[in-house]
């Protein structure tokens, strides 16, 4: 149902405030689970700890005393609560004078010890009228929790009918599991601590089965079994190769290398992924494997996700293989119709032999002579339609997908399957870490002068932004208004902006500009990400740092440790709340990304850091890969017994929703 649908009655505001909260449908709504619930605490006085939160029920002993401090209210009064007064101060709350001697409420807050709780709110509604357990959303400035609230209460009466129960009833028998409408209702209005437990049970298995069947169906269109001729590379000039660069490799590189080789001279296509943090080489391995496809009679392509880094690393295969003669060419939709022409008709006959390109290299047009190995770059969305093409384009190709997102090998391993996996675990030597300040305050006034050394010093800078615009109801910093304040401040600079709403040639513009050190101070929304790599570019500061996830946070930063220089990071956040401050310490305290990430999902969960968005796997919201380990290999055992007995009417529907769904988000491995 869409959220305009009139059986839902939500108003044009609300279907706004939803919107923004990526919610689009009912049943986007109904899936919106609460990020935690608030379980009435109505234990006994005299058992409370600081900091619990409590509730108690009491009459007000006394009258109300308001001031005003900064413009805020705050109001002081006693209430006696089973012979026990207990002194309550609440801010913002000016109402409250109007508490008369004697009524009785109930209020809800945080005991201070010593008899003494700030309140969050008060009502007159008795202990017994109160919902127990009550879920909070996550919510963005601007938006009530009433509103979250009201809309799923609207959606369940008008829409959870709707909702099909596709999980097999096989499953649902042998698990005890409740029905799909029953695990939504109790998500969002839990009578019992009992209700939710049961809600998560059912819901997290439904989404592990519904993972692991679109990592089974992944794994069938890849063809496992396939029969492959080995490539006959030769190592003599491998060695040379490494031989000649201007550096050692590392040992991690040198151990993820031989897998590839290996693989190369197998008998199976290879399905491996090469991970590794940013800026740890993956590229530089990637690239002699390539030469090595070519030395056995192939066609080695590498896929970029911008224009910018397909000829970034057409500069880097030019400068490590152009002297061992191979044909290197590129190919992206900014050529001119001549250069294209030229480039697709030597693909075709084989005489390039290393091509870099963008998604253009996917399209029908391009014709490949021999193509054996396919390489895709980090970030590159690449989904199971993209794959066919390729398989279709080239000979029983073996492929390298590289990928910065830091899983833990073992967990890697079991999420992949039969996808081999190869970790470069440390950074080349020599390689400063980027040195991370944590600036408690939403400007960058405080380092003001170190960022000016930087720039007198010829180096390079980015400026990352959550926001383009400014939006009404987020205090945060839009990247229009950043650059703004930035022009009037660094006048001897050339401030560039980029954002995701840019076309694509626009957006290639500004990146050649900031390459090309035309622009010194970049402004950017998260896009530079996807592999920029400026190495004069040795500084970067982050706007309202706490919005980002700490994987996100720790990729950006690798953009400005990609030379010997040191790097700098200031995460800028005027939050005050202490786990925000706590994660964001973890980045100031660690450069290892495999442990970031491992407190990434100890503190948010695993949806923002495996999402869909990130990884491209599919819709972990509830269940952890980390922790629900139990669970998680009961979907997995059970969705092979659904793969291999894919025409059982009981199985049928959940297959092909997995499908339907896989299909429509291009389910990208990256
Ligand atoms: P990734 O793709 O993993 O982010 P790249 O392959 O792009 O990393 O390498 C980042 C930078 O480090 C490049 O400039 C590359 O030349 C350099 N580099 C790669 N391997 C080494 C090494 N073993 N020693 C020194 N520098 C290296
Ligand atoms: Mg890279």
């Amino acid at each position: 149902m869409e959220l305009n649908d009139r059986r839902l009655g939500l108003t044009p505001k609300r279907i706004e405030a939803l919107r923004s909260l990526g919610i689009s449908s009912s049943e986007a709504l109904l899936t919106y689970y609460p990020s935690r619930y608030d379980i009435l605490n109505c234990s006994d006085p005299s058992s409370w700890k600081e900091k619990d939160r409590v509730s108690f029920e009491g009459t007000v002993a006394g009258r109300v005393f308001t001031s005003y401090f900064k413009g805020r209210a705050v109001s002081r009064f006693q209430v006696l609560s089973n012979d026990m007064v207990i002194a309550v101060t609440i801010f913002n709350r000016p109402w409250a004078r109007s508490l008369k001697d004697g009524e009785v409420i109930t209020v809800t807050g945080i005991y201070q010890g010593k008899r003494r709780v700030t309140a969050i709110s008060y009502t007159s509604k008795s202990m017994e009228e109160q919902d127990r357990i009550t879920p909070v959303y996550s919510v963005k400035a601007g938006i009530q929790q009433r509103t979250v609230r009201d809309s799923i209460r609207k959606a369940m009466d008008a829409a959870l009918a709707e909702i099909d129960d596709l999980l097999p009833i096989r499953f649902q028998r042998a698990y005890r599991l409740c029905s799909k409408t029953d695990a939504l209702r109790f998500m969002h209005e839990p009578k019992s601590e009992e209700d939710i437990r049961q809600a998560m049970r059912r819901l997290k298995y439904e989404e592990f089965l519904q993972f692991f069947t679109a990592m089974e169906l992944l794994k069938s269109d890849h063809g496992q079994g396939i029969y492959k001729a080995p490539k006959a590379y030769d190592p003599s000039r491998i060695e040379a190769i490494i031989q000649s660069l201007s550096f050692e490799l590392t040992a991690g590189q040198k151990d993820a290398l031989n897998d590839i080789l290996k693989d190369l001279s197998s008998t199976t296509p290879m399905m491996r992924l090469l991970q590794g943090d940013v800026g740890c080489g993956k590229t530089v391995v990637a690239a002699i494997a390539m030469a090595a496809a070519a030395d056995a009679g192939y066609q080695a392509a590498l896929l970029a996700p911008t224009e910018v880094l397909a000829r970034q690393h057409l500069e880097s295969l030019r400068t490590m293989l152009g002297s061992f003669g191979y044909t290197i060419d590129v190919l992206y939709s900014g050529l001119s119709n001549v250069e294209k022409e030229d480039v697709l008709h030597r693909i075709a006959t084989g005489e390039t032999q290393l091509i870099v390109g963008t998604h253009s290299l996917l399209q029908e047009n391009v014709e490949f002579a021999r193509l054996g190995f396919v390489a895709a770059d980090e970030q590159q969305r690449f989904g199971v339609n993209q794959r066919k093409v390729l398989r279709e384009k080239g000979v029983q190709t073996d492929f390298l997908l590289m990928s910065a997102t830091p899983i833990p090998r073992t967990l890697a391993a079991s999420i992949f399957g039969e996808m081999n996996v190869s970790a470069i675990e440390t950074l080349p030597s020599g390689r400063k870490p980027v040195t991370t300040v944590l600036v408690k305050e939403n400007s960058f006034r405080s380092v003001l002068d170190d960022v000016l050394d930087l720039l007198s010093n010829g180096h390079q800078l980015y400026v990352i932004t959550a926001a383009i615009e400014k939006q009404e109801e987020t205090p945060s910093r839009a990247a229009e208004d950043v650059v703004k304040a930035l022009r009037t401040l660094f006048k001897n600079y050339t401030v560039a902006l980029l954002h995701g709403r840019m076309s694509s040639s626009e957006k290639e513009e500004v990146m050649r500009q900031f390459y090309d050190n035309e622009a010194q101070i970049l402004v950017s929304t998260t896009v530079v990400e996807v592999g920029m790599n400026v190495v004069n570019a040795t500084g970067m500061i982050i706007y309202d740092s706490e919005r980002f996830g700490l994987s996100q946070l720790h990729q950006l930063r690798g953009r400005v440790q990609r030379g010997s220089e040191q790097g700098y990071c200031w995460l800028l956040t005027g939050s005050k709340e202490e786990t925000a401050l706590e994660r964001l310490n973890v980045l100031v305290n660690t450069t290892d990304g495999f442990q970031i990430a491992a407190e990434d999902l100890r503190l948010r969960g695993p949806g923002d850091i495996l999402g869909t968005r990130q990884s491209g796997l599919p819709g972990l919201v509830l269940g952890s890969l980390y922790d629900d380990t139990a669970v998680m290999n009961t979907a997995r055992k059970d969705a092979v017994t659904m793969m291999e007995d894919s025409l059982n009417p009981d199985f049928i529907p959940f297959l092909d929703a997995v499908r339907e769904r896989s299909a429509e988000h291009g389910m990208a491995v990256d």
